[in-house]
């Protein structure tokens, strides 16, 4: 048997994935449109970041500043792009102006650097801010308890704005493990959203991977982030 191009296993793919979301918004109380699709795309090639995007992927994910930097030039087509990686203090002035939303703000150091350099450029940068939600020693992330804190100190700073939550919970073998997780974030993300503080809007809850995604949306996540499930097994190098 003739073996799948990589464009058929996306458009395969691609349609299952938009099924299954629909149906965990809609299990979840809300219309699919309200949940977001980004596709990861590390080591994926442009020209098929390309064609995800002509059949109709509307946002995209880097999680390497050099990778994001070296594509920008053969992404012909209109997408937003997101900041998804741990990002270094250094690398900031790489990302800021280049990308609509930043979903990776780890420490109040970096939300700093991001807020000076957005002032810079006269530009106003979004970002989510990233929480350790299993609090994993060797994860970034913000804690739990000091997420409250941490917001309230970057909300007062210039040239920025939060938009919301991201978390990355614990590998899972069995991932309904992972409700629980997808459950505190929801409750986290409701919680700092009712305290209404002045320019932080809770609008975007970033969680859910290829093997989790369903569960998460089933939770409260408006945005899934999937690489492997859309684009198939990477091939690293
Ligand atoms: C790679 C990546 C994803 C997608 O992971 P898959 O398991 O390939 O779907 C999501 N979020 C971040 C931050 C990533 O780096």
């Amino acid at each position: 048997m003739k073996e799948k191009s990589l464009t058929e296993v996306f458009d395969e793919n691609y349609a299952e994935i938009m099924n299954n979301i629909a149906a965990s918004a809609i299990k979840s109380g809300r219309k699919p449109e309200e949940v977001i699709l980004l596709a990861a795309v590390k080591t994926v090639s442009t020209e098929l970041i390309n064609y995800a995007i002509e059949k109709g992927i509307k946002v995209i994910g880097d999680n390497r500043v050099q990778e994001l930097v070296s594509k920008e030039q053969d992404i012909t087509l209109p997408v937003e792009k997101h900041f998804i990686g741990h990002l270094q203090t250094n690398k900031v002035k790489y990302i800021v102006g280049r990308v609509s939303l930043i979903e990776s703000v780890d420490s109040v150091r970096l939300a700093t650097m991001i807020s000076k350099q957005s002032e810079k450029l006269n530009v106003v940068t979004d970002i989510l801010l990233e929480v350790n939600i299993g609090e994993e020693e060797n994860k970034s992330g913000f804690k739990i308890d000091e997420v409250l804190e941490c917001l309230t100190e970057i909300s007062k700073l210039g040239g920025i704005r939060i938009k919301g939550l991201m978390a990355i919970p614990p590998i899972c073998t069995d991932c309904e493990e992972n409700r629980k997780y997808f459950t505190k974030m929801s409750q986290l993300f409701i919680d700092i959203r009712d305290k209404k503080i002045d320019n932080v809007y809770m609008e975007i809850l970033s969680m859910g991977m290829s093997d989790d995604y369903e569960t998460a949306i089933e939770c409260g996540s408006t945005q899934v982030r999937i690489g492997t499930l859309l684009f198939g097994r990477r091939n690293y190098v």
